[in-house]
């Protein structure tokens, strides 16, 4: 059973977030931190910690959290394109262990990321 983070408490509504989509898979929600004018988190509802951890059995929910990461810049505007970001585990720069897609937008991206 992997720990739980603040990110189950969002999925559960126990603490607020500003939430912009919404399945039965997974939940999107505005960064409370934003790194970018639109900075939105793409979680799954299933408690992974992070992309290391994922197993053969979430390869469809993998794939689903990215085509849903698409269809949600599409409904904010994010025409002229975007980043998506999965920091993994503490080199990766990662907080929170329960997986998340970084979608940030509506500025120019740098390269290569700090
Ligand atoms: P990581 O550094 O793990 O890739 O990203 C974690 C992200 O979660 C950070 O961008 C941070 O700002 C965001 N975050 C942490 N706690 C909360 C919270 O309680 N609410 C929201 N909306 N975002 C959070």
């Amino acid at each position: 059973m992997s720990e739980e983070t603040i990110f189950s408490k969002i999925i559960r509504k126990e603490i607020p977030a500003n939430i912009v989509y919404e399945d039965d898979q997974c939940l999107a929600f505005r960064d409370i931190n934003p790194q970018a004018p639109t900075h939105i988190l793409v979680i799954p509802k299933k408690n992974i910690p992070m992309l290391g951890d994922a197993a053969p059995e979430d390869k469809e929910l993998l794939g689903h959290l990215l085509l849903t990461v698409k269809d949600i810049a599409k409904q904010v505007g994010l025409e002229n394109g975007y980043r998506v970001v999965i920091n993994t585990g503490s080199d990766g720069g990662q907080t929170v262990f329960h997986l998340h897609l970084h979608l940030l937008g509506d500025r120019q991206m740098q390269w290569p990321p700090g």
